[in-house]
């Protein structure tokens, strides 16, 4: 009998196993420990950067919007507003539009969807599903789109509340990009680690699996409280290209067009309309509540062996396959599509220190 097995059999008799002997108050002394988690370390380094990208999420105060507006023979339901959240949320709101489109009679044959970034793209597969032709005009197209910049895991954030349709989204989205896993799509499962924070606690807990606390001790991080839950990430580069191909596969049409005004979009011959141009909506529409919060992503090369997501002090890691995705900044009503290099700095630091406490075991 080796050492392995003596300390399993005295584990046996301390839960009160074999032959009913219990150990009382000297059972602590022979509880297996809980295992340490190990995680292969970021390296993080100016010399690995390869890129900082900038998006600006298009945030609406009152919460995203879907609503029918009628204008005599032509309807217009918009789509727009998703903050933070708007790829995950994505196919579920696409639902919630063209719900709206159907109210009272058949879905229009042919509509138009303005816009192709992940709303846009998830509205008009969802109509073609259901026997619509559809033409996308859309004035910047895949990889140009703030939803390119995204980084994204599936996780609806920033994004105002607005009752029920705020969950109804989620709920429908998260399900239907749970069908899109794998490398086709770019999405995969990912476990986050969440460093200095209780366990996640909302409406939507439910739609995280294995959400936990980690008790201290049983984790690398430098700080004693942690959390984790697993969530999808979507490679924006892969998913947004590859939805982009099966509309165009499905026989969908697409228009590189800028709109100036209502009164340009209501000319289109279409009479059904689904307007999803984020944040352009605000000069579109006139509409005020739409805001800008400017992101920004730095990027460090590849490493293949980082498969989880960490969240730390405002920071996030995130990785994909083209990169190290390391962001954490929300500069609200911010229009500049420059990088903040005082923020790019400010991010690798605390992830190079992060990551380097976390090697050294300190947590
Ligand atoms: C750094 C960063 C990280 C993010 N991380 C996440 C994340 O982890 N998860 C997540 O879910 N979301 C994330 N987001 C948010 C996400 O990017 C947005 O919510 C999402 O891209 C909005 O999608 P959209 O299709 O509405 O807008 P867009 O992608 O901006 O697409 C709008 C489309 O409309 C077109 N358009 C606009 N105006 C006009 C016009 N007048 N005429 C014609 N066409 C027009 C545009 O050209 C474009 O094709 C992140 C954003 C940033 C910046």
């Amino acid at each position: 009998m080796n050492r392995r097995t003596v300390i399993t059999g005295l584990g046996a008799l301390a839960a009160g196993g074999a032959g009913g002997f219990a150990l009382g108050r000297w059972s602590g002394l022979f509880a297996p420990a809980p295992p340490r988690l190990r995680l292969p370390p970021v390296k993080v380094s100016r010399e690995r950067v390869i890129r900082t990208v900038v998006g600006l999420r298009p945030y609406r105060r009152t919460g995203f919007r879907v609503e029918r507006e009628v204008f005599g023979a032509k309807t217009v339901v918009h789509n727009y507003g998703h903050g933070g959240g708007g790829v995950s949320l994505s196919w579920g709101s696409a639902e919630l539009a063209v719900e709206e489109l159907a109210k009272g009679g058949a879905l229009p044959a042919n509509v138009a969807v303005i816009g192709a970034g992940a709303v846009g793209l998830a509205t008009a597969r969802v109509l073609q599903r259901r026997g619509a032709a559809v033409t996308i005009y859309a004035k910047d197209q895949p990889p140009n789109t703030t939803s390119n910049v995204a980084a994204a895991q599936w996780n609806p954030v920033l994004v105002a509340a607005n009752g029920d349709r705020f969950e109804r989204a989620a709920r429908i989205a998260q399900r239907a990009f749970q069908d899109l896993v794998g490398e086709h799509y770019g999405v995969h499962w990912r476990t986050n680690y969440v460093v200095g924070a209780g366990a996640r606690d909302d409406a939507l807990r439910d739609l995280f699996p294995e959400v936990r606390a980690l008790p201290a001790g049983t984790h690398p991080f430098p700080e004693p409280e942690a959390a984790q839950y697993v969530t999808m990430m979507i490679e924006t580069p892969v998913y947004l290209a590859a939805v982009l191909r099966d509309f165009l596969l499905a026989g969908g049409r697409l228009v590189p067009r800028e709109f100036k005004d209502i009164a340009a979009l209501l000319a289109l011959a279409e009479a059904a309309i689904v307007n999803c141009t984020g944040l352009g909506a605000r000069a579109l529409l006139g509409d005020a509540d739409l805001v800008p919060v400017k992101g920004q992503l730095t990027v460090l090369l590849p490493q293949p062996e980082i498969d989880y997501v960490t969240l730390y002090g405002g920071l996030y890691m995130m990785p994909r396959r083209d990169g190290i995705l390391l962001g954490g900044t929300y500069e609200a009503g911010e229009w500049s599509l420059e990088p903040n290099r005082e923020a790019e700095a400010a991010i690798l630091d605390g992830h190079a220190k992060f990551f380097a406490a976390m090697q050294s075991g300190a947590g």
